[in-house]
Parts: structure tokens; C-alpha cells; sequence
């Protein structure tokens, strides 16, 4: 970048200037424009994350990278005829939210499909379902997801063991197969088209690591949990695979379009997708190579064992895209959800004592993974609720880190890590392991924590984050959108808190973060957890100019404000890709 003070030093190692060199170097520097921003922020109140930034007033980026963090007269240089310029006065600029866990296409697909999370009774899903019956073609499948027993009010006559039954479906929607997934992803209700297609009847035997829930006669309900649910995807799926290329590409660039644009729309900038198949990574890498996306995606492999042998050696993708594309981890998972009591617990259940949960992976598959990623040199993302999962997950992480580099270069990561026994919490920081959490699923796990396992294990280990910082582990924050909304402020909120929105009790308040903790792990922690942090997570010269921008000081705006905070602006790469209307 040359500096009018640059032309001076220059002058200065003329050994023999002639007077007319002199005056072209002269005349040269005078009509050379330094090199102007393409943005910049003058003024606002700041949140950097990075601790040797000291009372930044004004931020400057050229070529999609931060070239100055300082003061105002120091940014007033770096304006230019084609720079634009932010007036920040009154708002808050911090770096971009970069979301830790969150399903790409499935928030675009649950944004295209019906979306039950603020549903409060069974009979509105229903009514719901009929709007959708009409504008949808007879024998094409209809997919919700959102709904959870604890949070609707189901008649009585339409409820086995808490949870609804496919009666209202199957009369809203006789023609169409209809699949809705629960809100914790764990568990679904299906019509009886759909178990129709599925092939499911009273006959049909519970597989291993699921179950289909079954009335007094033994007849299914609908309702199917864990590894059952594959029975009516993959009739779903079926019906997919019938779908021509084009009609998929064009769903999957509906699909990304639509996340794409929520993302900008809450301040996310980064977006770690919890595990796509290679079939989706290999069309979006096509994609962005033809199309540019705003959005930067760092994302897992998600498929099984056997689908992933021999399918690895095209990966690490790092930065493609312009660093808006990055594969570099596997995703898998060893239990459940607790709501639907998948989450695998070293003793049973407190409300369901001769159950303990269910390991949703074979654990020689699951050690055949993190081969994988050892061999391919890749991270391993494990999915751990319960506290059996979670040290079954650490103790196959310590084997594999054996004898092997220092394990911080690994960064493995546990996914979700919400129900800790005492004992493991420190072993994440020794292991170097990250506790990739949301902080959002406590709050709204709440209700129904301390049913599942009682006050003790609630106390001890429950979404542990004040115990896990202590030890000095790093634990990164998110939302698992579409399983909660993805805006990151309510579990921003959560994480300093304890509370859901309108709360008035925290839960297990000792566990709490600090505000500087929360805003932390949504942007640096997330960072660090996909070895990103020398490129995002702070604002500091040399990053990517990824901003977000609050109309509240989140830092120290009144509690009960909070959660009112708008985004004004979203800023990739020091192009602004979001601007709340009115400005
Ligand atoms: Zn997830």
C-alpha cells in the first residue's frame, strides 16, 4: 500500500537525481493516489476480541481484509472517491457472528417447509398442515419440523406416552405423505400415507438404536425416535431420488438461498455446518466455482463409514472460493437427544429409571471414523449429550491422540457436550478438545432437565460452560438452526443468563458466563474451533472485513435490552450484504 510518506522515503535513496527525474518523482507522487479503503466505519462503539486493540474508534478494510483499527484522523486518510463510508456513531461494531453448529440446508429447507417452533397446540399444527394440503399436489410429500410433546397441548384423545398421535394427520392429509420432524431432530411423526409408503405396519420390529412408539393394541402412533426415523426417510428419500438433477440443483440453491439470506439478515457471517453428504459438498464446490455466495461455509462430511472409505482422499477443501468454502472435518454422532430420551447417561433415566439412553452409532464405526480423520488428517465432530456419550467420546479421542502431536493441533471437537460427569470436565482442556455448544439448547432444555435427570446430575454437569472455561477449555457457541431459530442473540442471552427470553429464574445460574465470554465464544472460540482464528473471530489488521454491526452496545446495554438489539449491518469481506431497511 503506498503512503504519500512512502514517496518521500523513496526520494531520499536518489543517489543522482537530475532535477527533471526529481521533479517526475516528485510530480509522480503528488498525482499518485494512496491507496483508499473500500470501506470504511467512522466512529461507533466497539467490541474487538482482540485485547491489543485499545480504544478503537474507526475501522478501514481494503480488498476484503482489515487494514486499520484506530483512530479517526487515522481512517480519514484511507478515504478515497469509491470508499464507502459508515457513520457508526450511536452503533455497536463488532466481528462478524460466526454461528458453531448449525444445519445449512436443513434452515433453508425447514425456511421453505413448515416450521412448528412457535407452535403451542397440536390442533394449530394441524390447521397448518391443511393450508399446506392445499397448495401441494396429491401423492407429494409435506415436511414440517419444530414440534415438541413438552411445549404443545395435544388432546387427550390423540396422546400415547406424551406424545401425539398421526390421527389429525392422516385425516388433514389422506392423499400426501406427511413426515414432521421433532424440534430435537431425534425423534418424527409420520401420516399413515407416509407409513404406508414406508412399508410400516403393526408387524414392523423396533431397529436397533430406534423405536416406534405403539398404542394399546400395538399399533404404531406415528411416532418414530432415533434410528426408527430412517424407516420413513428413507421413503422420503426414496421419493427424491425420482427427482430429475435439475429439479435438485434447483432445490438446493433454494435451499441455500433462502439460510444464505436469514444468516445476513441475524449478523452471521460464518456459518460451521454440523455435516452435509459428499454428494451436497461436491454440488455446492461447483457451485461456488460458477456463482458467488456472500456467506462463508465451513462445513463436515456427514455420511457412514462405509460411504466415507475411499471418498476422502479429495479433502481438506481450505478457503476455496475465496475463503468462503471450507471441508475439513467429519461429523458423526454417539447418542441421542434428551428430550426424546436419546441422550446415552451412565445411569438410567430420573423419569424413566430402567432406561438409559441410546448409543445411535456402533462404536467400532465410530472408531473406524476417527481413523478416518486421523489417516485424512481431518477434525472429528462428535454428536454427545449424555455423560455416557460424552466419556465414551473423550476416551476415543485419548486413545487416538496417544503418542501423537500435541492434541491442540487437533482440535477435535465434541458436539453439543450438554450433560458432563464431574470427572471428564477437565479432560477437555487436557485433550485440547473443544466443547462445541449452544448455548440456547439449555435454556430451552430447561423444563424438562431436571425431569430427565435430577437435581444432582443437572447441578453437577449440566451445559457446564462456567466449569469448562475454568478449566481452560475452549467452548465455541451456536444455535443447531434449524433445531432452535439461528439468530445468535438468544443464545447469546442464554449463555449470560441462564434465561429464555420473558424468564424470571435462571436455571443453574452457577454455570453462567460473562457477557465478554459470550460475545467470545460466538466469534473467537468459533473461529479457533475450524482453525480459522488467523483469518476471523476479531477485528484485527490483517483479517477477512467481516462486521457485524448492532444498533445496541451488547457489551453494556441493560440486560432486559438485550434481546431488542437489531442488526444494521452484516459485512463480508468489507462488502455490506445486509442492511436493516431504513438506512
Ligand atoms: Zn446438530
Amino acid at each position: 500500500m503506498a503512503k504519500p510518506f512512502d514517496c518521500l522515503l523513496r526520494l531520499r535513496f536518489i543517489c543522482t537525481p537530475t532535477l527533471v527525474a526529481l521533479c517526475w518523482v516528485f510530480f509522480s507522487c503528488e498525482n499518485q493516489q494512496p491507496q483508499t479503503a473500500q470501506l470504511v466505519i467512522l466512529g461507533g462503539e466497539y467490541y474487538t476480541a482482540d485485547s491489543a486493540v485499545t480504544d478503537p474508534q474507526s475501522i478501514a478494510v481494503i480488498d476484503g481484509k482489515i487494514a486499520l483499527v484506530g483512530t479517526r484522523d487515522e481512517a480519514q486518510s484511507w478515504i478515497g472517491p469509491n470508499t464507502k463510508v459508515l457513520d457508526g456513531d450511536g452503533l455497536f461494531i463488532m466481528p462478524g457472528l460466526i454461528e458453531g453448529h448449525g444445519h445449512f440446508f436443513g434452515l433453508g429447507q425447514s425456511l421453505h417447509n413448515l416450521n412448528f417452533l412457535k407452535s403451542t397446540s397440536w390442533d394449530s399444527i394441524a390447521a397448518m398442515l391443511v393450508q399446506k394440503v392445499d397448495q401441494t399436489p396429491e401423492n407429494h410429500w409435506i415436511i414440517g419440523r419444530g414440534w415438541h410433546q413438552e411445549k404443545i397441548s395435544i388432546p387427550a384423545d390423540q396422546s400415547v406416552q406424551g406424545y401425539p398421535t398421526h390421527q389429525y394427520l392422516t385425516e388433514a392429509a389422506p392423499n400426501n405423505p406427511v413426515m414432521l420432524t421433532h424440534a430435537s431432530g431425534h425423534a418424527l411423526i409420520a401420516n399413515l400415507k407416509a407409513m404406508q409408503l414406508a412399508g410400516v405396519s403393526k408387524e414392523s420390529a423396533d431397529p436397533a438404536g430406534g423405536h416406534i412408539l405403539r398404542d394399546a393394541n400395538g399399533n404404531p402412533t406415528g411416532v418414530f425416535e432415533e434410528r426408527a426415523m430412517e424407516m420413513i426417510k428413507s421413503a422420503f428419500n426414496e421419493s427424491q431420488t425420482t427427482l430429475s438433477k435439475s429439479d435438485k440443483d434447483k432445490q438446493r440453491e433454494l435451499w441455500l438461498k433462502l439460510a444464505q439470506s436469514e444468516c445476513l439478515k441475524k449478523g452471521i457471517t460464518t456459518f460451521h455446518d454440523a455435516g452435509t453428504s459428499i454428494e451436497d459438498l461436491i454440488w455446492l464446490r461447483q457451485y461456488t466455482d460458477s456463482v458467488d455466495i456472500d456467506i462463508r461455509l465451513w462445513l463436515m462430511i456427514r455420511e457412514k463409514l462405509e460411504d466415507l472409505q475411499g471418498q476422502l482422499s479429495q479433502f481438506p477443501w481450505i478457503g476455496l472460493a475465496d475463503d468462503h468454502l471450507t471441508v475439513r472435518a467429519l461429523k458423526s454422532e454417539i447418542d441421542g437427544a434428551l428430550g426424546s430420551y436419546g441422550a446415552w447417561l451412565l445411569k438410567p433415566y430420573n423419569d424413566k429409571p430402567s432406561f438409559d439412553g441410546q448409543n445411535t452409532t456402533p462404536l467400532t464405526n465410530l472408531k473406524g471414523i476417527a481413523e478416518l480423520a486421523k489417516s485424512h488428517k481431518l477434525q472429528l465432530c462428535v454428536h454427545a449429550i449424555g455423560d455416557r456419550g460424552n466419556r465414551i467420546v473423550l476416551d476415543l479421542f485419548e486413545e487416538m491422540f496417544k503418542a501423537q502431536e500435541l492434541p491442540n493441533t487437533w482440535r477435535w471437537r465434541v458436539e453439543h457436550a450438554q450433560h458432563l460427569h464431574p470427572d471428564d470436565i477437565p479432560r477437555f482442556a487436557e485433550l485440547g478438545a473443544i466443547a462445541a455448544m449452544q448455548a440456547v439448547h439449555c435454556t430451552s432444555d430447561a423444563p424438562f432437565v431436571v425431569e430427565r435427570l435430577g437435581v444432582d446430575r443437572a447441578y453437577q454437569g449440566a451445559y457446564a460452560w462456567r466449569s469448562l472455561l475454568e478449566t481452560g477449555a475452549w467452548v465455541s457457541n451456536g444455535t443447531d438452526a434449524p433445531v432452535e431459530d439461528v439468530d445468535p442473540l438468544p443464545s447469546l442471552y442464554a449463555s449470560f443468563t441462564r434465561k429464555r427470553p420473558g424468564d424470571t429464574e435462571a436455571f443453574m445460574p452457577h454455570q453462567t458466563i460473562t457477557r465478554q465470554e459470550a460475545l467470545f465464544s460466538y466469534t473467537m472460540a468459533n473461529a479457533y474451533a475450524g482453525f480459522e482464528e488467523h483469518l476471523k473471530g476479531s477485528l484485527t489488521v490483517g483479517k477477512l472485513g467481516d462486521i457485524t454491526i448492532f444498533n445496541k452496545n451488547l457489551f453494556n446495554c441493560p440486560e432486559d435490552e438485550f434481546l431488542d438489539a437489531k442488526v444494521e449491518y452484516t459485512i463480508i469481506g468489507g462488502r455490506i450484504v445486509y442492511q436493516r431497511q431504513g438506512h
